[in-house]
């Protein structure tokens, strides 16, 4: 089997894979990468062994990572691998947002398909797997919400006690119902995402628990598997571009390890331009990016109704950089109001997904639109990641229908000052009706009116 080992990302030192709970170099103190000494790999055959794997009914096989397993050869024995199992996501054309975007086609790859409806499970089934490696008994997070859900469902099949840290009242219902039901410990943090990230990694030596936030670089392996197994949905076709939302950029990171690493193993002949987008209010890559000084991260105090992407210090911002210029890729912002209406396109098509998923069709069309100073053209063959479902968070969406979403509202939990109104202007309010058929009729009669002159 290939040889797996932990790397620096700046410094290039190297360490065994199984020597214990590393979240940094102990020389300079950067980020890692999990790297192996491949074995010859023959990419023909493995494709079609990937092929094969689809008709098996082994748990390994059916998972939409562990299928990919040769491509992710970190543990030592096959039996401590942890799987639900995760991805198997579909692929989505989607007409409608290609339109309202501008470009003649688009397709979603939706990871809210995913067991706890995040892609964050793609990287539990490996983080989890890796916690089982090093026998860990504990497992811990800070989270704005999904890699909470993920970690408590994927610690509670391992049969490890999960701890998650979680800001207070700047979740949605959604995640933290999962997290409670999943019987994870939940500490809910009074101070932002970023604090909770912090006191995780103050505390977890001190009580032995290993941490499972992206800057886990096991997690990132099992994201990677996103990018292979779009490829093997597509018949390797590479695309000509990926979108993802930017929050931690643990993912914007993994998928560029992943189609960085099948390009180098002579799986694909050239790289999709890896595309993030981050909401204006928390965009310290485009920040940091478009600074004078790119060698040091721009935080910012995060601020956005996207949850999920809530962040203002990045763990993973240099990996995502080296993504970018890997794969010739670029970073953009969008509005709350441009998520907000992208979202409810998302909708139209019968797909939909969660705010933070939706920024992906928001920046498209940006880009689209500012034509000439983006590398961008309609045409591409664009993929664009919804990473999680709508269901996560139904009271913004709800909210939006109804014409009733403000920038500062958080949860039903916690009462924030409300200022900057959304504006709905893709709403599907919901009709009060009297319980007559005559009434019922004309509110039908009504819509058909109004959907034919659209
Ligand atoms: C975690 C998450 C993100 C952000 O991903 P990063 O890897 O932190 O950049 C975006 N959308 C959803 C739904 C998420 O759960
Ligand atoms: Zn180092």
């Amino acid at each position: 089997m290939s040889q797996a080992y932990l790397q620096c990302i700046a410094c290039g030192a190297r360490f065994a894979s199984n020597s214990g709970a590393l979240y940094a170099c102990p020389t300079c103190g950067d980020l890692l990468d999990v790297v192996y000494d491949w074995d010859r790999l023959d990419p023909d055959a493995l494709r079609h062994c990937f092929r094969q794997r689809r008709l098996s009914d082994d748990p390994k096989d059916v998972s939409g990572v562990w299928r990919y397993r040769e491509l992710i050869p970190f543990y030592d024995d096959e039996r401590q691998i942890v799987t639900y199992p995760e991805g198997n996501t579909p692929q989505l054309d989607a007409p409608r947002a290609a339109r309202y975007a501008g470009l003649s086609r688009l397709t979603f790859k939706h990871q809210g398909y995913n067991p706890t409806g995040s892609f964050k499970d793609n990287g539990m089934a490996t983080g989890v797997t890796q916690a089982r490696v090093l026998g860990a008994r504990v497992v811990a997070c800070a989270s704005t919400g999904n890699t909470s859900a993920s970690m408590a469902a994927y610690a509670a099949r391992a049969g490890l006690l999960g701890v998650v840290f979680i800001p207070e009242g700047q979740i949605a219902f959604g995640k933290l119902s999962q997290s409670l039901d999943y019987g994870a410990l939940t500490l809910q943090i009074r101070g932002d995402f970023d604090k909770a990230m912090d006191l995780v990694r103050d505390v977890a030596p001190q009580v032995g628990m290993y941490v499972l936030n992206s800057v886990n670089p096991f997690r990132l392996e099992g994201q990677k598997a996103m990018a292979i197994e779009l490829l093997d949905q597509r018949g390797w076709r590479v695309p000509d571009r990926i979108v993802v939302p930017g929050g931690n950029l643990g993912n914007s990171s993994s998928l560029g390890k992943g189609f960085k690493e099948l390009y180098d193993l002579g799986f694909i002949d050239r790289l999709p331009h890896i595309t993030i987008v981050q909401a204006e209010g928390a965009a310290p890559l485009y920040r940091t990016v478009t600074s004078h000084e790119t060698s040091r991260l721009v935080t910012v105090y995060a601020r956005t109704l996207a949850t999920a992407i809530k962040i203002g210090r990045p763990v993973s911002w240099k990996k995502a950089k080296r993504a970018m210029d890997w794969t010739d890729g670029w970073v953009t912002t969008v509005t709350e109001q441009e998520i907000a209406d992208a979202k409810a396109i998302i909708g139209r098509d019968g797909i939909a997904c969660e705010p933070a998923a939706a920024t992906t069709l928001a920046g498209l069309k940006r880009l689209i639109a500012e034509g000439t100073d983006t590398p961008i053209n309609k045409d591409e063959d664009v993929v664009a990641i919804l990473t999680g479902h709508v269901l996560k968070d139904p009271d913004y969406t709800v909210r939006y229908h109804l014409g009733d979403l403000y920038e500062d509202y958080v949860t039903e939990t916690i009462v924030t000052h409300r200022s900057e109104k959304i504006q709905s202007n893709y709403p599907n309010r919901p009709v009060e009706v009297e319980a007559e058929p005559a009434a019922i009729t004309a509110a039908i009669e009504a819509h058909l009116a109004r959907v034919a002159a659209e």
